[in-house]
């Protein structure tokens, strides 16, 4: 008997993002997370860069470890925010000569020690760092998008002119800021679509673990943290166990409903830590390879 194809046997593809670790012991939990998470097969792996360079060493070696110690496809995230050119030069030919093909451009918030008009005098946005960019090397360019729009955007429309602009300036995909109801994705996607926006735009998961950590990122980003996620969490604060599943089954969720939609790939904003993901992964039919001893 022939089983029709459904949303969940498709395959999909995903990619991950980790943050360059500070310390040793946040080294150690991200390479785990990275050796957990690599046999399925990610597109690329992203590693955040701090606006006005706060990481740029520490990114810069995540990256150059990724590429000596893995076979993993790394994409390096670059602000503009409060960096000069030359600055933003040197480190794209760093890249370029280390072997990285993929960038994720950004703009940055402006941080909070700079006044906004310091911050901007080389770049005001992240449209400016494309422009740039795209005189040096023909890296593969991916920008920032935001379902609920950006919290200094005038409307949804002005952000979608500006992603477009974007679009037009050679990014070959866009990643969006994350979101917890499916349909403020779909929303998102018609309207860009309804605008002219054909480059693929690709859902940012993150998945929710810690209520409080998460109600701070979306504040700071402008998503919206709706109050039946708050309420599901209630009173988990001391059971890291229960939290996880029902962070696991949100997550799942969320990605089946989207895929149902016709999403077929994902970002999963990782923490640098494996078990949430490779679960929701799994759910998606990700499999790492069999090895010939289990295939046997
Ligand atoms: C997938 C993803 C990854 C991220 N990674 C990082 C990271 O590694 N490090 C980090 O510090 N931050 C990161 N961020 C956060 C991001 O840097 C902030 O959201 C920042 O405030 C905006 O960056 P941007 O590239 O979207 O900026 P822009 O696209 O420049 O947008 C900034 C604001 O300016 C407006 N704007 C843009 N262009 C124009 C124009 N031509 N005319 C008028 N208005 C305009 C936009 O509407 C928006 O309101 C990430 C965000 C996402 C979604």
């Amino acid at each position: 008997m022939m089983l029709a194809s459904t949303a969940s046997s498709r395959i999909c593809q995903v990619s991950f993002e980790f943050f360059p670790p500070s310390t040793p012991q946040l080294q150690e939990r991200l390479w785990q997370a990275i050796e957990k998470l690599a046999p399925l097969n990610p597109r690329f792996v992203s590693v955040t860069y701090g606006a006005g360079g706060s990481t740029r060493s520490r990114t810069h070696a995540t990256i150059e470890r990724l590429l000596t110690e893995t076979t993993l496809v790394p994409a390096a995230h670059l602000t503009c925010v409060g960096s000069d050119r030359t600055t933003i030069e040197t480190i794209a030919h760093q890249y370029w000569d280390m072997g990285v093909r993929h960038l994720v451009a950004l703009r940055g918030d402006i941080p909070q020690e700079q006044s906004t008009e310091e911050a901007l005098q080389h770049y005001r946005y992240a449209t400016d760092l494309l422009t740039h960019l795209s005189t040096l090397h023909p890296f593969e360019l991916s920008v920032a998008a935001y379902p609920e729009g950006h919290p200094e955007a005038t409307s949804l429309r002005a952000d979608l002119a500006v992603l477009k602009e974007k679009q037009a300036m050679g990014a070959t995909q866009a990643i969006t800021q994350f979101f917890f109801e499916a349909e403020t994705f779909l929303r998102f996607r018609d309207r860009a679509e309804a605008s002219g926006i054909t480059l693929p735009i690709v859902p940012g998961i993150l998945p929710v673990m810690n209520v409080a950590q998460t109600a701070s990122f979306a504040k700071k980003c402008g998503a919206s943290l709706p109050a039946r996620l708050v309420e599901l969490f209630e009173g988990l604060d001391d059971d890291p166990e229960t939290r996880q599943l029902i962070a696991t089954h949100e997550a799942i969720e969320l990605c089946q409903k989207l895929r149902r939609e016709g999403v077929e790939a994902f970002h999963f904003y990782t923490l640098n830590r494996a078990e949430l993901v490779y679960g929701i992964c799994h759910a998606l039919g990700l499999r790492k390879p069999l090895t010939s001893a289990t295939a046997s």
